[in-house]
């Protein structure tokens, strides 16, 4: 069965289409500006060379009409018909304490979705937009919704109740919720496989560094904590995100400079991380090693905070599992920069971690960067959070 993945933001949509049983991919593309002048579509029929369509889409529906079109056409097609695309599977941002697992799509589930958008105000209203321009041009297809946040509902209180007063949570729903939940997963099973062990006797510890990063630690076979909490501010140092901080800093900041709250929660989201540490230089970390290793300060200051932040969760989720068997790097950063990977291991070895150079020197690919010997294994797995909704998505229809 061919499964298109969808991963609808506010303007702008990501497809691929999987073929679920072999798990091949047949094509790939995104769509950029969608509701904005210059609309575009990029698109990747595997083996064959990009295609570039410069059309306008003014709304959500438009995009998918052209997606569906450049996958079903004479010229660029893959498919015959729309009849060859069995199921649709949509990333969904946040799911809240209403969804622990992916699921099919009904209107009930779209509406639990959309009580759960003031927890994403950003993305969950972008991400029911995709869901109901597929429906409308794909009305007899089954749909499956999989959600950032349901890997991480196993969570115990003690780790997702923030230490504020509890009917903020009864009321609200105020609590740690974490993200890349489809991509924690996939990683760690991955990593069962590489063990050649049960996912469930295992303690794991997975860096998903990218510009975008979170940890969590998973414990005989579920999340039990992670690093990012009701929204994806919280945790590590980020390409652009400040992560973990002093709530204070926000009044101060704001009766200093004269800002709002929003103002200042809009330079936490997009203006700090690695590129407000950088005095604004990159928040790349291709561009940040190139500094580092010109000695510049700016570069040297960001990458230094940015792998102490990732070694001290490393720290506290060890601590909180009462060890670790295995620590993998996964996406952009965790799975080609062995600088980075270096600097954080050299840090490690109170686990009884030991690196090896030669393999750490790989780039993009699965590898044991760890010695033999080591007494904490050492992965890098590249995330495939695509896959893994495809395999969710025909888990549910099949
Ligand atoms: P996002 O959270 O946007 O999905 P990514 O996982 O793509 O982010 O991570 C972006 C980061 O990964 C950038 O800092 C970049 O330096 C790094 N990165 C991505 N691809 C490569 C590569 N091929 N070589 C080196 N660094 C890379």
């Amino acid at each position: 069965m061919n499964i298109l993945v969808i991963n609808c933001g506010s303007s702008s949509l990501k497809f691929q289409l999987i073929n679920a049983q072999s798990e091949e991919l047949i094509a790939k593309g995104l769509c950029e500006r969608i509701g904005i002048e210059g609309s575009q579509m990029t698109y990747t029929p595997t083996g064959k060379d990009k295609i570039q369509v410069t059309k306008p889409m003014p709304d959500h529906t438009a995009a998918v009409k052209l997606v569906l079109d450049a996958l079903t056409n004479k010229d660029t097609g893959v498919v015959e018909s729309l009849d060859e695309i069995g199921a649709v599977g949509h990333r969904i941002v946040h799911g809240g304490e209403n969804f622990a697992r992916s699921t099919l799509i009904t209107d009930e589930v779209i509406r639990a979705i959309e009580a759960c958008n003031d927890l994403a105000p950003l993305h969950n209203p972008a991400n029911l937009i995709g869901i109901n321009s597929c429906r409308e041009l794909m009305p007899h297809t089954p749909m499956v919704a999989v959600f950032d946040t349901a890997f991480h509902q196993t969570m115990p209180e003690e780790a997702y109740l923030y230490g504020i007063p509890y009917h903020y949570y009864a009321d609200y729903k105020v609590r740690r919720y974490g993200f890349h939940g489809t991509s924690h997963s996939y990683v760690s099973h991955q990593a069962a496989q590489m063990l050649g062990r049960n996912y469930e006797e295992l303690k794991m510890i997975i860096c998903h560094l990218g510009n975008g990063a979170s940890v969590s630690a998973i414990k005989n076979g579920k999340c039990v904590d992670t690093s990012m909490g009701l929204t994806p501010l919280e945790g590590l140092i980020m390409g652009t995100r400040s992560g973990d901080m002093d709530p204070a800093i926000v009044e101060f900041l704001c009766n200093k400079e004269g800002k709002s709250v929003h103002d200042i929660l809009n330079v936490l989201n997009k203006e700090s991380g690695v590129l407000g540490l950088s005095e604004g230089y990159s928040s790349d970390f291709r561009d940040l090693e190139k500094g580092y290793h010109a000695g510049e300060e700016p570069s040297i200051r960001a990458m230094k905070s940015f792998a102490y932040r990732v070694v001290k969760y490393i720290g506290a989720y060890a601590a909180a599992m009462n060890g670790v068997d295995v620590i993998c790097f996964t996406a952009g950063i965790g799975e080609n920069n062995p600088f980075i990977r270096k600097m954080i291991c050299s840090y490690l070895g109170y686990l009884g971690i030991s690196m090896n150079e030669e393999e750490n020197a790989k780039r993009g690919e699965e590898a044991v960067i760890s010695n033999p010997e080591s007494a904490v294994k050492v992965f890098v797995i590249p995330t495939n959070e695509e896959l893994a909704i495809a395999r969710e998505t025909l888990e549910l229809v099949k």
